[in-house]
């Protein structure tokens, strides 16, 4: 594994998170993607070298939505960045982890991710994601 890549954060309400967000952070954010096949609309912001997603639903099915009534808004995910993702799933799965997506996904922002099942990472939802290359 490499750097983390974001930090997630499920929000409520995008547009309220979002200027909440540049207050704090004191810049706008840089993108805003809909993932429809999760049911969800992201936000990114950049602090210095780290990336911040804001997460909210789409519709009431999406695991945001799920995550939002069982626990609240908050952190939801850390993603770190790894080169290649389905040799680091091998790995995972050889570690013993729980792999949610044995088959990485596309994410927001031009990743392949796959998530970590939060029982077997003390409770931290683990996304690891890859750069999509062109070409
Ligand atoms: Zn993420």
């Amino acid at each position: 594994m490499d750097k983390i890549e974001h930090i997630g954060i499920a929000v409520k309400d995008l547009e309220t998170s979002n200027t909440l967000f540049e207050k704090l952070l004191g810049v706008p954010h840089y993108k805003i993607e809909e993932v429809a096949s999760e049911g969800v609309k992201t936000s990114f912001f950049k602090s210095g070298p780290n990336k911040i997603e804001l997460l909210e639903a789409t519709n009431p099915d999406s695991p945001i939505a799920k995550y939002l009534e069982k626990k609240g808004e908050g952190i939801h995910h850390i993603a770190f960045a790894v080169e290649d993702i389905v040799s680091e799933i091998e790995r995972m799965k050889g570690e013993g982890f729980v792999v949610l997506n044995e088959t990485p996904k596309k994410g927001a922002d031009n990743k392949l991710v796959a998530f970590l099942h939060p029982k077997g990472t003390n409770g931290v939802l683990v996304e690891l994601c890859q750069e999509i290359k062109e070409g």
